[in-house]
């Protein structure tokens, strides 16, 4: 369980955008657009931020952080990649 105190300072390392505490799952998801390849935020094109990976994509992923105790892992590499809808 993440405390409110920490809930409130968190966002995605990724794209700097809010997190959504699932307290029953106890994971942090961001629903921002990332790269499906490495997790980066993309811009309006569809680019990938990150300059190796350079992928443009239509695809884009939210990420999942998931919690140890009450540590929440905010590693990009970690988090799980969940399909975005539209
Ligand atoms: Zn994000
Ligand atoms: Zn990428």
């Amino acid at each position: 369980m993440v405390s409110a105190e920490l809930l409130k300072i968190l966002v995605c390392p990724s794209c700097k955008g809010d997190l959504e505490y699932d307290v029953n799952a106890d994971t942090l998801t961001c629903m921002g657009k990332h790269c499906p390849e490495c997790g980066m935020p993309v811009n309006r094109d569809g680019k990938c931020a990150d300059k190796e990976c350079g992928k443009i994509s239509k695809n884009f992923v939210g990420l999942r952080y998931r919690v140890e105790d009450d540590i929440p892992i905010m590693l990009i590499y970690e988090a799980e990649k969940i399909p975005l809808a539209g």
